[in-house]
């Protein structure tokens, strides 16, 4: 099967051709950031963001054609994120899909963002099911077990901010430009880690719910007192910031890792991480630290396909193409869908 994929759910507008789901191969894979659009106000607007995908997918989806050097006649379907996301976005993205689809005469494939994130590993990796994700993102911090295409179970989430949210939040707050994580992280690498001491929240609690407001608040506390703050308190607390969420995520993902056992004790435990905080490299190593400690295998995907990208649109795509026909013609965009309300290819929950 070879797939187009488009993703316009937040702030890249993204299209790509890739082949499976046996001979795996990505094709083309091209993405146009807005972060110049956003980045003077701190965050994405959803209204600029809508109007930048208008303005530029098409370009995008020819540019993916041209790079896979593919017709419409090569392309066996279109495959696109429906949702959860900004809205404006996600219509752009899906209503232009749905489009090229009627006009090529090939099925179209409503995909859910979040599926795309927990596929990518078995795109980029030789793995079965089931295995554990850690999605963490700027819009979702969830551990979920994933048992199939479409069968997916919430293990624990975060219960206020996402970690990329506080990461962005965070900056904000320290005057470092947005997106936050990657200059939190270059800011905590030059940080004394001892300085300050922030909470772990919800560790001292069972189960796998996370919480990260209380931490940005914490922050502020210290912070404000002891402002004007200088450059090099600013490094020690991105660094003490990140060690906590740090902590707290290996703390959790020992538990998941635990429960995995119970659950599965004849599986290899695999635990998997994706999203655009997944590129923190000092998240990636305790992450990688606890899954050694627990015997478990650990996967993450290259970077570009870790953050938003339509490579694992095309490619969640496939793998519900492969357990039979699609058409999602008549499947609405939706702002909020929830993996786990979602069984394969009946996409009746949520509205
Ligand atoms: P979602 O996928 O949940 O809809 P999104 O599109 O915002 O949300 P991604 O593009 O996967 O998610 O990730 C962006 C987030 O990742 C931002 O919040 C950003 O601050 C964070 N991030 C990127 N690099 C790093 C890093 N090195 N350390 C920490 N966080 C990072
Ligand atoms: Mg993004
Ligand atoms: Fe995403």
């Amino acid at each position: 099967l070879t797939v187009l994929g488009i993703e316009t759910s937040c702030d890249e507008t993204a299209a790509a051709v890739v082949r499976g789901p046996l001979q795996k191969q990505i094709l083309s894979n091209t993405i146009r950031s807005q972060i110049d659009e956003h980045s003077e106000f701190g965050g994405v607007v959803p209204e600029i963001a809508a109007r930048a995908h208008i303005e530029i997918l098409d370009r995008i989806v020819a540019e993916a054609m041209h790079e896979a050097d593919c017709s419409w006649e090569d392309i066996d379907a279109v495959a696109a994120t429906a949702g959860p996301g900004l809205i404006g976005g996600v219509i752009v993205g899906f209503m232009t899909a749905k489009a090229i689809a009627m006009a090529a005469g090939k099925p179209i494939v409503g995909v859910n963002h979040l599926e795309g994130h927990a596929l990518t590993a078995r795109l980029t990796d030789d793995l079965d099911f089931p295995f554990l994700l850690l999605l963490v993102s700027g819009g979702h911090s969830q551990f979920l077990l994933v048992r199939g295409v479409g069968d997916y179970e919430r293990l624990g989430t975060t219960i206020d901010d996402a970690i990329g949210e506080a990461f962005d939040k965070t900056a904000k707050l320290l005057g470092l430009p947005y997106p936050g994580g990657p200059h939190v992280e270059k800011m905590a690498a030059r940080g004394d880690v001892t300085r300050f001491r922030l909470p772990r929240p919800l560790l001292d609690r069972p189960g796998l719910d996370m919480s990260f407001a209380g931490l940005k608040t914490a922050l502020r506390t210290q912070a404000k007192k002891l402002e004007p703050v200088d450059e090099q308190t600013v490094a020690d607390l991105c660094a003490a910031f990140q060690r906590a969420i740090s902590d707290v995520l290996a703390a959790r993902t020992r538990s998941a890792l635990e429960f995995f056992q119970e659950r599965h004790p004849d599986t290899e435990p695999v635990i998997v991480v994706a999203g655009g905080v997944a590129a923190n490299q000092e998240i990636r190593q305790s992450l990688l630290d606890a899954a050694n400690a627990a015997g478990a295998r650990f996967v993450a995907p290259p970077m570009a396909l870790c953050t938003d990208n339509a490579a694992m649109i095309a490619w969640a795509g496939i793998e519900r193409l492969r357990q039979g026909p699609v058409d999602d013609m008549a499947l609405s965009p939706r702002p909020r869908w929830p993996l786990d309300s979602q069984s394969a290819g009946v996409l009746g929950a949520g509205k």
